[in-house]
């Protein structure tokens, strides 16, 4: 405990840089798809040679390891957690099969993921049940004292993006779970940005969704649910061999489960959450909340581009709004000229917050403030 945090924090960058023997330098996306580990992909790969030299069948591996690193992240059970093939899918698991009664009221926020809407919307139409917009700040930022409001007027579910796609802004997700907890409401947390990203325990969420690629680089193709408020009102859409048993559930999430899976990819994320667990969740999200602070700070003005989140919020999902007569597609190829990979988030992404697409940043762990610098400078020259 002697030495200063940002030391702490630098170092998580650079291990987690050491990790990999290759990271493109002028990779800005980690909040699109991240650059995984050497042993991430190690992981996956001696899975495809066994599952050759085996047969697919007996080289079935055992997940219980990866299931017990993913409950770390949220201080869950290892049957709680279920995988899926992305975020969308678990996402669509865990609402598609949720038995709430018609007439039942749905609460999220504006800043609610596109394709977690349009499933809210379906559902919603399908089942009679009611969506009901929370009460946000000019951020997007949930309002604690109209969530309250909202819960005493009666509430069955709420969705919360803990960070969403189309801006860096951390949602109170603690003070949401405790507001849903004593008012006797399931919260659903989507923790796809945030998983790796910043601190998830604490909120107390009835269910998790998260997914591979992003924070925790780990492979493509794997998103999970971590359920540690699973309740016979809870289960999946459509009742599949490896989960249930007669049609009815078997215990715990293994219930949104199906056989039939890219193992390879599911081990390759246990062991990418081995490394993030094993690196100090503590020290890589300081570390995060820094970079961020250092890539707003960079950015911010440059070329007339601004900020859309506080300079100080602790994230390293960093978004800009254009300056007239230049746009995020723009400024996304002239980046990738200069050796730069930075992503556009259309509209669609957030269709009650967004109007115009914005550029997206979001450095990797360890990204040298020069690249941060060169980002600038394309923002600039137009
Ligand atoms: C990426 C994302 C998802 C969906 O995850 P996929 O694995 O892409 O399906 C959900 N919510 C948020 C906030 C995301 O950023």
């Amino acid at each position: 405990m002697t030495s200063p945090p940002t030391t702490d924090t630098a170092c998580a960058g650079a291990a987690w840089r050491a990790a990999r023997a290759v990271l493109p330098s002028g990779h800005l996306d980690a909040a699109g798809c991240n650059v995984p580990a050497d042993r991430t992909l190690d992981a996956v790969i001696n899975h495809l040679h066994l599952e050759r030299e085996r047969g697919g069948y007996p080289a079935e591996p055992d997940l219980t390891g990866a299931r017990a690193t993913l409950a770390a992240l949220t201080g869950a059970a290892p049957g709680d957690v279920a995988f899926a093939e992305s975020g969308t899918a678990a996402m669509a698991a865990l609402l598609g099969g949720w038995r709430l009664p018609p007439g039942s009221r749905v609460g999220h926020l504006r800043a609610e993921y596109g394709s977690t809407l349009m499933l809210l919307r379906r559902l919603a139409a399908d089942r009679s049940w009611t969506l009901v917009e929370l009460p946000a700040d000019a951020d997007g930022r949930a309002d604690l004292d109209g969530l309250r409001e909202r819960l005493s007027a009666g509430l069955s579910l709420v969705t919360v993006p803990h960070i969403a796609s189309h801006h860096g802004v951390v949602q109170p997700a603690a003070a949401i779970g405790a507001l849903c907890r004593a008012a006797g409401v399931p919260l659903v947390l989507d923790a796809c940005q945030s998983f790796g990203h910043v601190d998830v325990t604490g909120a107390g969420a009835t269910a998790y969704v998260g997914t591979s690629r992003k924070w925790l680089a780990g492979p493509r193709g794997v998103g999970f649910l971590i359920v540690p408020g699973l309740t016979p009102a809870m289960d999946a859409p459509f009742p599949a061999l490896h989960g249930h048993a007669d049609g009815v559930p078997l215990p715990g999430a293994v219930r949104y489960e199906g056989a039939e899976a890219a193992m390879a990819a599911r081990l390759g994320l246990g062991e990418a959450v081995r490394e993030h667990l094993a690196l100090g969740p503590a020290a890589v999200h300081a570390h995060l909340a820094d970079l961020g602070r250092t890539t707003r700070r960079t950015l911010d003005g440059a070329g007339g581009w601004r900020v859309r989140e506080p300079l100080d919020e602790p994230s390293a999902l960093v978004t800009l709004r254009p300056p007239p007569g230049d746009s995020a597609a723009d400024a996304r190829a002239r980046a990738a000229r200069a050796g730069l990979l930075v992503s556009v988030a259309p509209a669609a992404r957030a269709p009650l917050a967004l109007t115009e697409p914005v550029l997206r940043v979001s450095p990797p762990p360890g990204t040298p403030p020069e690249t941060l610098a060169a980002l600038a400078r394309v923002l600039s020259e137009r």
